[in-house]
């Protein structure tokens, strides 16, 4: 296994957002238990004790750069930059690299 596939395969059991080791993940982005719990709070507007949940999603926008061309891509519903890179790079299929936007003229 090359050194790229090997971060590929320990990415899968890393939480992208809480960055934990977990060997249960829910959902599509595969969170572990807590912080899907978390978010499906954040959806519903309520925590477990019907208080506003502090957690704070957003869209965050990256410049992706996969096999030579950099590209401009929004994360929605993440709580920073670096929840929206470990997501990407989770679903990259070849080496990937970020930047952030800069600022357009
Ligand atoms: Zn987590």
């Amino acid at each position: 296994m090359d050194t790229a596939a090997a971060v590929a395969d320990a990415l899968l059991c890393v939480c992208p957002r809480c960055l934990r080791l977990s060997s249960r993940r829910i959902g599509p982005r595969r969170y572990c238990p807590s912080c899907w719990n978390r978010t499906r709070e954040v959806r519903i507007g309520r925590n477990a004790k019907g208080s506003q949940p502090r957690l704070q999603l957003h869209t965050v926008g990256l410049v992706v750069t996969r096999d030579g061309a950099a590209q401009r891509e929004h994360v929605a519903d993440v709580a920073g930059a670096l929840e929206a890179m470990m997501i990407l790079a989770k679903s990259a299929a070849g080496p990937v690299a970020f930047g952030r936007p800069g600022v357009e003229p």
